[in-house]
């Protein structure tokens, strides 16, 4: 038993985030179960990872129950459609991953007395009123617009999340991402760095909506990925954002992957999607103070390494 690989399950480990999290935590001595129904996964994220045999592909939906034999140490549940194309085109299944899917991982992990960590979101402060955004801030979100389908999914989640805490004294976590990105993105994915990485790449205009006076702060995944690992390790269990505080207007992060693509195309604009937020940067002072974390790689650094990944696939 003391020699017993840790066993972890990843939900949506076919995904952006989830691949790069079980590549993670194989390098860290677990075996790995990725749980996926590739709505908007690939296989060419993981399908490095078939011939190791501690990795093990379910095919499966989590808003459906599922049973697993054996020991779980960790379930992280990173399982939904983020971008926000994704879930406008798939609302429903993005309702019912944040709620069901939730609902049967912390089923799961119950009964495997596992530790659970959620992927939840920036989003869940919706359109914010204070900024920068701390854990405490209640969110200022539209439930009824386009992008409530993901906000209240993952609100759904956390609060979800934190009553099997308080009712089961289940051990839990909650990770609650800012905009990230990096390889293995979708290049059509929609959200804003793969966009504008195609469109320069292929001598397209970059598509800024509205102003573009928009603000983001982009995390790059190798960052987000350790204080992931950080948060899971330690034995906390409100929410803690993991984010690059370093805050770009959307136009100045055109600007810079047109610099270092050294594409010639124009910015155009178009219309601003309803509800999009206008600000968003993390306060991460609780990261720093509690897990010693803090985001090292710049975003002008973390892009020139994703257009160069770009490059490199056939699109
Ligand atoms: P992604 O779309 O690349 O990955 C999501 C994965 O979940 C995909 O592989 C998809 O097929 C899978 N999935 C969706 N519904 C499923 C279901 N019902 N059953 C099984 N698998 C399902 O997105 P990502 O950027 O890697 O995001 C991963 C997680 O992190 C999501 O929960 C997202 O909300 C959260 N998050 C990401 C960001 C970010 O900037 N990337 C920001 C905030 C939160
Ligand atoms: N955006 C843009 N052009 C695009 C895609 C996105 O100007 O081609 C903007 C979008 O309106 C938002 C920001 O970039 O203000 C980030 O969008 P994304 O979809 O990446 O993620 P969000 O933070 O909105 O979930």
């Amino acid at each position: 038993m003391g020699s017993r690989k840790k066993v972890a399950v990843v939900t949506g480990g076919a995904g952006f985030l989830g691949s790069h999290l079980c590549d993670r935590l194989l390098k860290e001595g677990c075996r790995v179960f990725c749980v996926d129904n590739f709505i908007t996964g690939s296989e060419q994220n993981i399908q490095h990872l078939y011939d190791n045999k501690y990795f093990r592909l379910i095919r499966h939906d989590i808003s459906k129950e599922i049973r697993m034999p054996g020991p779980v140490d960790y379930i992280l549940h990173f399982a939904s459609p983020a971008s926000p194309i994704d879930y406008l085109l798939f609302p429903i299944p993005t309702l019912k991953v944040g709620s069901l899917g939730t609902y049967n991982t912390l089923g799961l992990a119950k009964l495997k007395k596992s530790r659970y960590l959620l992927a939840s979101t920036s989003e869940v402060y919706g359109d914010p009123q204070e900024h920068p955004q701390k854990e405490t801030y209640w969110g200022h979100v539209n439930p009824i617009g386009p992008r409530g389908v993901y906000d209240e999914a993952k609100r759904f989640a956390e609060a979800m999340t934190l009553a099997y805490h308080r009712y089961h004294r289940l051990d839990t976590r909650i990770v609650r991402i800012f905009n990230t990105y990096g390889p293995r993105m979708r290049i059509k994915d929609g959200r804003v760095v793969p966009n504008f990485i195609f469109q320069a790449l292929h001598h397209k205009p970059l598509t800024v909506y509205g102003t573009g006076q928009q603000t983001r702060s982009f995390c790059f995944y190798t960052d987000l990925l350790e204080g992931i690992v950080r948060l899971l390790g330690s034995g906390y269990t409100g929410p803690v954002n993991i984010g690059n505080p370093e805050e770009f207007t959307i136009l100045q992060s055109a600007k810079l992957v047109l610099k270092l693509s050294g594409s010639k195309s124009k910015i155009v604009k178009k219309p601003l999607p309803k509800d999009d937020p206008q600000q968003r940067r993390p306060d991460i002072s609780l990261a720093k103070r509690l897990l010693k974390w803090s985001p090292r790689v710049s975003l002008e650094k973390g892009l020139a390494e994703t257009i160069e990944w770009f490059k490199l696939q056939k699109i």
